[in-house]
């Protein structure tokens, strides 16, 4: 039976009870309003060990003023019940002062990964990731920990904390899920009213007409993202925020397709700001 729990104490001692068994454990970051994105983050760990953790945890440090912290869609018994379905063990759901408590002054900064793509139009975002997923770890104390695709700079930016910090666990990078008709599932499509839904789809689009390109020998950074821009350009509701190739491990831009690389957008439907991305490796 599935157990939702508020306080870090509840999760030690679960977890204890577990690792006193011999269990594996996984873990789940999310940030709540869970869909088949998460779902398939969840399956995934359920292969992989005996237990499956899930944090629900609207991080507002990982937020910048005037971003959607106090909007962003909240829905705990919907969470609960896909949580369970799939298979989840227990929800570690805290109130922000569970997490950060009076005089909290401890944080995780990176530098290099975190200057480029959503890095330079939301400069206090992966700080607040860092810390938050650093404190995860820590209460959890997992084996494995679980991230989608879909947010490719946090998962090379957790994947180098990792590394950079000594943490013994290992890191999972899971594939992107869509809708049907092409877009990324992620919270924030609730956003979209119905004209704003049907112009998202430039993103996916211009997804999909990179891969093609990439995937007929176009080695031209340049030649890649223009033909991308171009067509988001055609949607009058968008605006684009970036459209980069960047080297897969250090974020850094690149002209040539020359080493693993990630392509990497974000773009504006209206007020609502959308990421798409594919990894050159993947296509
Ligand atoms: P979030 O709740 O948006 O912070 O996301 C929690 C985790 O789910 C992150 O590791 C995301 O990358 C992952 N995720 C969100 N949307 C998707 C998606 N469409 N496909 C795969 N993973 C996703």
């Amino acid at each position: 039976m599935m157990k939702i729990v508020k306080t870090i104490e509840e999760v030690r001692a679960q977890v204890k009870e577990w690792k006193s068994q011999g269990l594996t454990v996984g873990l789940v970051p999310t940030m709540g309003y869970l869909h088949e994105g998460h779902a398939s983050l969840i399956d995934t760990s359920c292969r992989d060990n005996d237990r499956t953790v899930v944090s629900d945890f609207v991080n507002p440090m990982q937020f910048g003023p005037g971003e959607d912290l106090e909007s962003y869609p909240r829905d705990m018994e919907h969470d609960a019940a896909l949580a369970q379905e799939h298979g989840c063990d227990l929800i570690f759901h805290p109130d922000p002062d569970e997490m950060y408590h009076d005089g909290f002054s401890t944080f995780v900064d990176m530098t290099v990964l975190t200057e480029e793509l959503c890095g330079l139009s939301r400069p206090v975002h992966f700080r607040g990731v860092c810390t938050v997923v650093s404190k995860l770890f820590n209460i959890v104390k997992p084996d494995r920990a679980y991230f989608g695709k879909k947010d490719a700079q946090q998962l090379a930016v957790i994947r180098h904390m990792v590394d950079d910090l000594n943490m013994d666990i290992e890191i999972v990078g899971c594939p992107i899920v869509r809708e049907s008709d092409g877009l990324a599932k992620s919270s924030r499509n609730t956003y979209l009213d119905e004209n704003e839904r049907k112009a998202a789809l430039v993103l996916s689009k211009s997804i999909f007409n990179g891969m093609e390109l990439v995937r007929n020998g176009e080695k031209d950074c340049a030649v890649i993202t223009d033909s991308m821009k171009k067509l988001i350009a055609s949607e009058p509701l968008a605006k684009i925020d970036y459209v980069k190739l960047v080297d897969m491990k250090t974020m850094q831009q690149i002209e040539k397709l020359d080493r693993p690389a990630l392509c990497a957008i974000a773009v504006y439907i209206g007020k609502t700001r959308l990421i798409d991305n594919f990894f050159t490796e993947d296509v």
